[in-house]
């Protein structure tokens, strides 16, 4: 009897919890999207479903669908997409149709009205979701987010906006319509924000030239293993390879956008249930280009197979950063060759095994801040920003420190920090650094460095006269304070200036 009764108590219980689950369960998913209305520029009147859980100012994603569909079809790539620490929005576009159940409003509103319905003729919906989400969200910055004929539109719409577009993605564009052959392409040509376009495998050719013809340096394309899918489709569940898609997406969100998102962690954290476990994002800018690759992977091989160079961690670096980018424009075919360049004013940007090598020695991990004597082009400074976001550079040249620290923030490596002045001096209000790198050669090792290392850090340098053979040294201070040296192998390098502080 006890026992029957202890069973039913148990199972009332049991109930009551699961009721209180489902009862919040059903609560947040009712929160979850508000559906709204907007007016386009003809009067026709736009339906959108707005996701928008995070403050005000967090970037916001305006989700446009592919032909004959709706905003149904991104049921569940937005939630994802708050979770990842995006707000966003799906739109209706008089040129579709259903999907997922969902009936496209926008749609049925504009055959009533005997309106046309072509792709182009969306465009003004999509013009009119840009001026809502301007005059809901002013602070956040607004990313065009479209899927096959929507996804060339994007493209249209953000060269028409630029001071208003900050991010592009693009699924499975094209040159699709009648008007003209190369109307997207022309388009593309203006585009500055970074952009990302993907497709389904053989879908290349039609987008290849748009991607081509984009002047941004932030631009990054995806193409699956696997046959993939057209469109934003490509990122439902059901499909196999559609966490590949995800990945990248991931990848491209939180290089531009991750950084400055106030749910900051929320991105980190609820991001990586998405992308892969083994790859987790790193959460400060990488900027990438698809240009020189098979050089910059050449330059690798080079790197691994004649010096014998084997840490994984600093190849992948030295593939990843695009070296053509720090070179004068001319020089950009001949970036990847292993040899020093001239940068202008007179000073050269190290040959690459030289700062693989360099970088090597440092020996940096994410929380570990670095000194960097010589800025020059930028180049090491990008090198080094691949380990760690704390990296701070000091150039005594004052157009050349000016020039690259514009190249820097331009590029988008926004979190190294620059300095016009004297390397003898070191970076007082910054130190200790638990890793120092000098790329010019002064005459013997500098006090104020030595003094700005941080007990168990490691400096490298090269010390020498002018016109003497110069010396690679490696200088590491112990836990007590206690320094050693070592010989790493004879080098050339410009000779460090003398501020006056030496
Ligand atoms: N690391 C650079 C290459 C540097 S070449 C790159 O990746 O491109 C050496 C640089 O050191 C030159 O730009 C030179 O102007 C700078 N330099 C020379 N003496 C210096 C000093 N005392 N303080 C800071 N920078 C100095």
């Amino acid at each position: 009897m006890r026992n029957t009764k202890a069973i039913k108590k148990v199972s009332l219980k049991a109930l009551c919890f699961i009721f209180v689950i489902l009862f919040v369960n059903h609560q947040t998913q009712a929160k979850e999207k508000d559906t709204i209305n907007f007016e386009a520029k003809d009067g026709l009147i736009v339906t959108a479903d707005l996701f928008a859980p995070h403050p005000n100012e967090t970037p916001f994603i305006i989700l446009f669908h592919q032909a004959q569909w709706s905003r149904g079809e991104y049921i569940e790539i937005a939630p994802k997409l708050n979770k990842m620490g995006f707000n966003c929005m799906a739109v209706d576009l008089r040129s579709g149709g259903n999907v997922n159940d969902i009936t496209n409003e926008t749609n049925q509103r504009a055959i009533k009205l005997g309106k046309p319905t072509d792709y182009l003729d969306a465009l003004q919906d999509m013009e009119s979701a840009v001026k809502y989400v301007k005059s809901k969200y002013e602070s956040s910055k607004i990313i065009l987010w479209g899927s096959s004929y929507s996804a060339s539109l994007v493209i249209k719409l953000a060269e028409d906006n630029p001071a208003l577009i900050d991010g592009v993605l693009a699924f499975s564009p094209g040159d699709y319509f009648d008007r003209s052959k190369t109307y997207i392409k022309d388009s593309a040509k203006n585009i500055k924000c970074p952009i990302f376009i993907t497709s389904a495998l053989k879908e290349e050719k039609a987008w290849e030239k748009i991607f081509h013809a984009i002047p941004s340096k932030h631009k990054h394309s995806f193409l699956p293993k696997t046959q993939g899918n057209h469109g934003s489709r490509a990122l439902w569940e059901k499909f196999h390879d559609s966490k590949d898609y995800w990945q990248a997406v991931s990848k491209f969100l939180h290089q531009y956008f991750g950084e400055k998102n106030n749910n900051k962690n929320d991105v980190q954290v609820k991001g990586k249930a998405i992308i892969d476990k083994e790859t987790p994002e790193p959460n400060w800018p990488h900027p990438r280009s698809d240009e020189y690759i098979e050089q910059r992977c050449q330059m690798v091989r080079h790197i691994r197979g004649n010096y014998g160079l084997k840490d994984e961690k600093v190849l992948k670096a030295m593939e990843d950063v695009p070296r053509h980018w720090f070179v004068p424009e001319k020089s950009a075919p001949l970036a990847y060759a292993d040899r020093p360049l001239p940068i202008g004013y007179n000073q050269t940007i190290s040959q690459p095994f030289i700062v693989a090598y360099m970088t090597n020695q440092l020996k940096l991990d994410k929380n570990q801040k670095v000194l960097e004597i010589g800025t020059g082009s930028g180049y090491q400074a990008a090198v080094l920003t691949e380990f760690t976001p704390h990296v701070y550079t000091i150039e005594i040249l004052e157009p050349l420190a000016r020039a690259t620290a514009k190249r820097l923030r331009e590029l988008g490596y926004t979190t190294v920090k620059t300095r016009i002045g004297d390397g003898y001096k070191g970076w007082p209000e910054y130190q200790p650094f638990d890793a120092i790198i000098v790329t010019a050669a002064p005459d013997h090792i500098p006090d104020d460095l030595l003094q700005q290392l941080a007990p168990g850090g490691r400096m490298v340098l090269p010390v020498g006269g002018t016109f003497a053979t110069q010396e690679l040294l490696l200088i590491t201070k112990d836990a007590k304070g206690r320094i050693t040296q070592k010989n790493l192998m004879p080098v050339r390098f410009v000779p460090m200036v003398p501020g006056n502080s030496k």
